[in-house]
Formats: structure tokens, sequence, C-alpha cells
């Protein structure tokens, strides 16, 4: 028996496996990622190499937070959770701990001139405030001219990721940011039924409050993603404006 059908078969023991599975490793992703397609019975996983000199066990219960997603409308799903709606299984809970526990270990690249000054002393300073100077630090860069993210916490890399929009914003909005992301470095993730991770906990948001001047800062990052949005339009249509003169010109 294959892994995938392993993992399948611990979970929904009365479900019969049906499916053709196609499981590779894969270089080119980074550590510790996964994907599952299906496309009719076939189930095609994708896996970081990083998986294949991880515990079995684990491994098993990574594929099953990827079945439960992929086959959530399957019958036999609904009949596998427990009282409170939730799929679970021990080797689900084994591969939420190990994900957990990466982020502490994650190699973090000090001063070989891959962070940035600005972003380091944002971590400083937060860490310094909110965390009592004693929080590690995850590595730290800058993402794409991202408006819809505006920054993120990877576990499986230990790095926060903060939009290049923010490179001169600032720096009140930059530590919110920062100050956001650490606390999911801080509190992890807790798992809620069909096996969804839940970030933004009733604790996270508490947490989050502390933040000094926090009953506007939403307000002052709202105005600040308005500015940038008018001023890249405003740019782009001047930029339209010239050429439009240019041809004329010719
Ligand atoms: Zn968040």
């Amino acid at each position: 028996m294959g892994i995938v059908e392993e993992a399948f078969s611990r979970l929904f023991p009365e479900a019969a496996f049906a499916y053709a599975v196609h499981l590779r490793y894969s270089g080119r992703f980074k550590p510790y990622n996964a994907t599952v397609r299906k496309v009719g019975s076939s189930l095609y996983f994708n896996l970081s190499r990083s998986w294949k000199s991880t515990s079995e066990e684990i491994v098993i219960g990574l594929i099953q937070h990827l079945l439960v997603k992929i086959l959530r409308k399957e019958r036999f799903l609904a009949a596998a959770r427990d009282n409170s709606g939730k799929t679970s299984s021990l080797n689900m809970q084994l591969y939420d701990d190990f994900i957990k526990g990466i982020s502490e270990v994650a190699a973090v690249n000090n001063g070989n001139g891959s962070s940035d000054e600005s972003l380091e002393s944002s971590f400083a300073r937060v860490n310094e405030k909110y965390f009592l100077g004693i929080a590690d630090k995850p590595n730290l860069r800058w993402g794409l001219d991202s408006f819809r993210k505006l920054a993120s916490y990877d576990y499986h890399t230990n790095t926060i990721t903060v939009s290049n929009l923010f490179r001169d914003a600032p720096q009140q909005l930059l530590d919110y940011l920062m100050y956001h992301e650490l606390l999911h470095k801080k509190l992890k993730f807790s798992s809620s039924g069909n096996g969804r991770a839940v970030h933004h906990s009733r604790e996270f948001r508490a947490l989050e409050q502390n933040f000094d001047g926090n009953d506007t800062i939403e307000d002052e990052l709202n105005a600040f993603i308005r500015g940038m949005t008018f001023f890249r339009k405003r740019s782009i249509k001047n930029r339209t404006f010239s050429w439009r003169r240019l041809l004329l010109l010719r």
C-alpha cells in the first residue's frame, strides 16, 4: 500500500480507496510546501523534496490534510468528522506540531546582505516594545508591490514578507505590519473544522489591540493604500498622456 492510500484508510477506514495516485517530489518547491490536484479520479500530489527526509508519520499527516482539502465534497468525509465537526487524526496533529516546530528551527539569514535595514530596525523596535526584546528574529524580506497582500508570515521558511509598497511608508505602519506578523509567529495556528487552520484567533485579535495607536492604525493604513493607489493611477495616466502627445508631435 502506498503512503497516500495508507493516509486515506487511516482517516476514512470505512471508505473504499478509488483513486489513481501520482506522487512527485520536487526540488523547485519552497521547503515543506505541498500541493494536490484532482483530475477525475486521479490525485496528483506534489511535495517539496524536504518531505523526503521527514518521518513518514508526519508525511501521512500532511497527506491527510491535503486529502481533506481536495475531497471535501465526498460523502465519506462527513462521516469521518467527529462531534465538533472536525476531521482530525493523530497524524494530522503530528503534522501541525511539526510545522509549528520547523518555524522555530528554520534557518535565519543574519547579516549576509539578504536582509534590509528598515525591516531590521522595525523588527528591533517592535520586539523591544511588545515582546520584551526576546522574540526570535525571523527572516525578513520585501515582497512584490502588492495591494492585496500587505504582509505575511511563512511558517515553512520562518519568513516575514512585507509588500514592497511599504518601503517608504511611515514607520508606524511598517511596525504595525511587523507586529501583526510577529504575533502569527508567536501564536502559530490552531485547526478548526474542515482541516482549515485558524490564524486570527480571539487571542490573536486581543493581543493585536495592544499596538500603540491601534484605534486609528487601520484608518491610517487604508489612507496610505488609497494614496498609493491614487499615485499609481496618476502616474500611469500621465504616461499614457505623454505617449499620445508624442504621437501627435510626430
Ligand atoms: Zn494575519
